[in-house]
């Protein structure tokens, strides 16, 4: 009898998880099928429509009422009449996390009313955490993370935000970036990997993994949008959203990889570039969108629009006459959503478009199951999300720990004269600059707002770089005086004079937070009133340690000589500043390693992979960056030996072996990046210097010695050939790592 009282329980238990589990693939195909048979035309078109939170908020778009209300009127009309498939977030301010779950229940209730009960599909730019979320934890920006060279805390810290963001009740993150910041005038250049294309592509997987996890339907986990399908980053001016002019040979070799390796990591969704490449629109681009989206990268899933770039096809491209064209070129071009965002234009054209025979049935049909596919693999059609004490660990010190460590990887040592770093506790210190007391500078944009500009407010209970200077030596130690803002004198002769009374002077210049247009700017020069600034407190004579917070890199080449010492601060979040006082007071041995080059003048901004006739010896135009790509110090040195290939000509099907021994010759402990580069000599396209083939980052103790070992095969090597297509050509390479260099061929 036990047994079969047994038997019968775990019968109920296997039944139970059976329909707990996701759907296997054909199960959520003959769901879809279901579905779609029973949905009218406005049905689909609204699953493809996005709107923002605006047009269901009290309020006017843009003008919202705060604290931000629902209004049941608007919502009904989104979400029943014109039945949005999705709505996506403001960027005014951060809410609460028990805010997030009002406004959610709201909308998945109304979706409850409506014929079909399909789940809205709420999306967010949760790019550094959840930073929509009050009290989260947030941690550096992509440039930050590139700057780490460390994809296992790249995934580790995705999955925090994962983590944060569904506890947010929110399903879908619009992250990670992978437009390679190949021109640092780009004023979106911090929200990507930096300008090369392996590091971007390793640790694009890794961030994608860490949102999505294997299952998007965990709970802890959130879908990856992979944005700005392609090419954003590389706009001739410099400025945001202007045009790009990239051969397709380049947009293979440099602005597609990044997606593909994405893409082949699962990533459920892509938004597309703003901007318009060769003079066309990528939201207009079928080659791009349908040919080598669908075609050659085999991506399944969501392809989005940016914020409104469909109608944009009309009112700022000029490649539609009318906006009702703009919706057909962009639909026949391969969007499935539009992110409108603020009315319900797209959903009555494209409407409209169906009925007049100028878009089939069968894209509409296409686009609306890819989102249905979504919804279903986040699990939102079982549960839309999930109480917050499911999440435990929501802004819990084991996060902020972990945010803190991706903080000290970041940091990178740029020059340190006379071994000058680590400075003594007992020091006393200047702290001046206008980044020296404020979350921005640390934090960047898309945090708590669009622009980040409530930063100072909403993290007041973080340590800006001073609080943490103070909080390291006590503040008796610290003089702060605020020199100057970021573009204007305030006291710096008061700076000056304190200098004086000092043992070093802490120098926080940079940057405060922005982000798309507000950030474009004409002249990448450090501004006048922070140059002033520094020469007048170098007048002193002390040591002079710069702290470079900034998204982008900022020439400084006038004042370089004068500072004794430079750390780069890569937007690197709220743990950032007590991250730098632990660099500076040598609780933390830095690691970070340059993941751009940083220009040392206004017009060579050339990159590291560069081609061989942008540096002629003896000429004018030698490469002469103020720090090279790759490049960071460490309070310890390694030393390389025994760089060894296992063979020194291979085939097109072998795989080399490569592999060096790194030391720790130093006295105390610390991570190295181990690099490895090639260089084709040779190659029918003029071949680049060199290129980022492998990395890896390892801890060593004083004294410790690591063999290091990378796996090569001919296809790592190839490049984009006379066709377009990549190839390779047999030949001459060289390896380097760590200044070693040795040879091998390809047959
Ligand atoms: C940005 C995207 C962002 C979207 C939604 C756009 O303006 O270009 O990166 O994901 O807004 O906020």
């Amino acid at each position: 009898m036990k047994h079969l009282v047994l038997a019968f329980f775990l019968m109920l238990f296997a039944a139970q998880n059976i329909f707990a589990q996701t759907p296997t693939k054909n199960d959520a195909d003959r769901r879809i099928d279901i579905l779609l048979s029973k949905m009218t035309l406005e049905e689909k078109v609204g699953q493809m429509t996005q709107v923002t939170l605006d047009v269901v908020c009290e309020g006017e778009p843009y003008n919202l009422k705060s604290p931000l209300a629902i209004s049941m009127p608007k919502l009904k009309k989104a979400v029943i009449d014109y039945k949005v498939g999705s709505i996506l977030n403001t960027g005014i301010s951060a809410n609460t996390q028990q805010r997030w779950h009002e406004i959610i229940n709201a909308i998945q209730d109304a979706a409850k009313d409506t014929k079909l009960k399909i789940p809205v599909l709420y999306g967010i730019d949760a790019i550094h955490g959840a930073n929509y979320t009050q009290g989260t934890t947030l941690f550096p920006q992509q440039i930050g993370l590139a700057a780490t060279w460390n994809p296992q805390l790249t995934e580790e810290l995705g999955a925090i935000a994962a983590y944060e963001t569904r506890a947010s009740a929110i399903p879908w993150t619009f992250s990670p970036v992978l437009d390679l910041g190949r021109n640092p005038l780009w004023p979106r250049i911090w929200e990507g990997f930096g300008e090369d294309v392996f590091l971007s592509s390793e640790l694009g997987k890794a961030l994608t993994r860490g949102y999505q996890g294997k299952n998007m339907a965990d709970k802890f986990r959130v879908a990856a949008c992979l944005k700005h399908f392609t090419c954003y980053g590389a706009p001739l001016s410099g400025k945001d959203r202007t045009p790009a002019w990239v051969p397709e040979r380049y947009l293979h070799e440099y602005y597609i990889p990044g997606f593909a390796a994405a893409i082949n990591e699962g990533a459920a969704s892509i938004m597309i570039n703003s901007g318009e490449r060769n003079g066309i629109p990528s939201h207009a681009d079928k080659h791009l969108l349908t040919e080598i989206l669908r075609n050659q990268l085999n991506f399944k899933g969501v392809a989005v629009s940016d914020w409104e770039d469909i109608i944009l096809l009309h009112t700022r491209h000029h490649v539609a006459a009318t906006p009702k064209e703009a919706v057909k070129i962009a639909v026949m071009a391969g969007i499935d959503m539009s992110m409108v965002p603020t009315d319900f234009s797209f959903s009555d054209y494209l409407v409209q478009l169906v009925k007049d025979g100028e878009v089939p049935m069968t894209r509409i049909d296409e686009a609306t199951r890819r989102i249905l596919k979504m919804k279903m693999d986040l699990g939102l059609f079982e549960k839309t999300h999930y109480p917050t004490s499911d999440y435990p660990k929501f802004a819990s010190e084991e996060f902020r720990l972990k945010s803190l460590q991706g903080a000290q990887e970041c940091l990178v040592l740029l020059k340190n004269q006379k071994n000058i770093l680590p400075l003594a506790k007992s020091a006393k210190i200047l702290v001046t600059g206008p980044s020296a007391n404020t979350m921005r500078s640390l934090n960047g944009g898309w945090t708590y707002s669009w622009q980040g500009n409530i930063a100072d407010e909403l993290a007041k209970d973080k340590n800006t770089i001073l609080e943490a200077v103070q909080a390291k030596i006590g503040a008796a130690n610290v003089t702060y005086v605020e020199g100057s803002t970021f573009k204007e004198p305030i006291n710096i002769e008061a700076a000056a004079e304190a200098a004086k009374n000092v043992d070093a002077v802490v120098l926080c210049l940079g940057e405060t937070s922005y982000t798309e247009h507000e950030g474009s700017f004409d002249n990448i020069l450090l501004e006048d009133a922070q140059i002033d600034l520094a020469n007048a407190v170098a007048k002193a004579g002390k040591p002079v340690i710069l702290i470079l917070a900034e998204g982008r890199p900022r020439v400084f080449n006038k004042i370089e000589p004068k500072m004794n010492a430079i750390v780069y601060v890569p937007l690197p979040g709220n743990e950032g500043g007590n991250a730098l006082a632990d660099v500076i007071f040598g609780d933390i041995n830095p690691s970070g390693k340059m993941p751009i080059t940083y220009p040392k003048h206004p017009n060579s901004l050339i990159n590291y992979d560069h081609k061989y006739t942008e540096n002629v010896k003896g000429m004018a135009n030698i490469f002469d960056p103020q720090f090279e790509f790759g490049t960071g110090l460490s309070y310890t040195n390694f030393g390389y030996k025994n760089l060894t290939l296992s063979k020194s000509l291979i085939s097109n099907s072998d795989e080399l072996t490569i592999s060096v021994d790194v030391t720790n010759t130093g006295t105390r402990a610390g991570k190295e990046v181990v690099q490895l580069y090639i260089s084709d000599l040779y190659a029918s396209i003029t071949p680049p210097v060199r290129r980022l083939r492998g990395f890896e980052k390892i801890d060593l103790k004083a004294g410790q010695t690591r063999s290091v070992t990378f796996k090569i095969k001919a296809k790592d090597l190839a490049f984009v050939g006379l066709d377009n297509k990549f190839i390779n050509e047999a030949g001459d390479f060289r390896v380097n790592i760590g200044g070693l260099t040795a040879m091998f061929a390809l047959k």
